[in-house]
């Protein structure tokens, strides 16, 4: 499908003259490389031009260790310098949910895989870390929404808070508040409503419930597979409502993966969780090892 980069690279250098050192033609050589696998990795051209501009700076005049080919050895820049960008919180699996009930909000757009996540994300914290998690659907204007949470909630033994009709988000947000209160709940999960698109309505309505509990994380989830849209969608629901971290869904896909390094440019957010599939165990801490060397292939 994919030359790797490794082959691309070694393919450059072989036409090249050894030398002692990186000569700035051998670096532009390579470089020209690796921005076109950027690209195929889906890596939007801005952030692909502005990284290649850094490792250049960084490849330039370093001197050839026998050990390794000069190929090998830009392959080694490069895949450090990913890591760097792409590394964003040191412990990204790691939510902040001392201080119970802890509210965790799930913002993002129809089909990113939201409800899948939520209810992934309180298997992880029901099994791993000996929490008791209470999930609650706000979105109102989808009732098959909310009752997809709670058969995954059946499923995973992980309890919802019983559906009323007629109510709105927050007053959702606040009963679901006070259920965790009085049942003795370490977190509480609100997965918030989707929309194909971001517009007032969702936004201000996400906002409503961020104010009325205050979450300690604000997860927002995105399709992997959707690149430059995935970055734009991250913008918006950070500049708009602020959020503590990115859950990258469908990574499991075909895709590349390079969307990971433009919403880390981008955005600046740290990307927490990837999602490896439908099932609800598919979903993984965040590792730049693992996405780098996918970026890289
Ligand atoms: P929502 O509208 O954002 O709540 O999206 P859903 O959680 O309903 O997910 C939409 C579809 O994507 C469902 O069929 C999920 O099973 C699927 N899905 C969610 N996360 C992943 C993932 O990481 N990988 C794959 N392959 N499918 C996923």
């Amino acid at each position: 499908m994919f030359e790797s980069l490794s082959d691309r690279l070694s393919g450059v250098f072989d036409r090249l003259t050894k030398q002692g050192a990186l000569s700035d033609e051998d670096v532009k050589t390579a470089l020209r490389e690796v921005r076109v696998a950027l690209l195929e990795a889906d890596v939007s051209l801005a952030v692909a031009r502005d990284f290649v501009a850094a490792v250049q700076d960084k490849a330039t005049g370093q001197s050839v260790t026998k050990s390794i080919t000069p190929g090998q050895q830009v392959v080694k820049i490069v895949h450090d310098e990913l890591v760097s960008v792409l590394t964003g919180d040191s412990d990204p699996g790691k939510l902040k949910i001392d201080n119970a009930p802890a509210p965790i909000l799930m913002v993002g757009l129809q089909g990113s895989g939201k409800t899948t996540t939520t209810a992934k994300l309180a298997k992880r914290l029901t099994e791993r870390d000996g929490k008791r998690v209470l999930m609650a659907s706000l979105d109102v204007n989808r009732p098959a929404a909310m009752e997809q949470l709670e058969i995954l909630g059946r499923q995973i033994g992980v309890d919802t808070l019983p559906i009323v009709k007629g109510e709105d988000p927050v007053a959702i947000a606040k009963r679901a508040k006070t259920q965790a209160s009085l049942g003795g709940y370490d977190v509480y999960m609100l997965d918030t409503a989707g929309r194909l698109h971001i517009d007032q309505e969702l936004i201000a309505q996400a906002a409503a419930v961020r104010d009325a509990v205050n979450p300690r994380e604000t997860l927002l989830v995105v399709d992997g597979l959707t690149g430059q849209d995935a970055v734009n969608v991250a913008t918006e629901f950070d500049d708009k409502i602020g959020v503590s971290g990115v859950v990258l869904t469908r990574m499991d896909g075909d895709g590349r993966g390079g969307a990971a390094l433009s919403m880390r440019k981008v955005t600046g957010k740290p990307i927490r969780f990837v999602g490896l599939g439908e099932k609800m165990d598919a979903i993984e801490t965040f590792e730049a090892e693992r996405i780098a060397g996918r970026i890289l292939g």
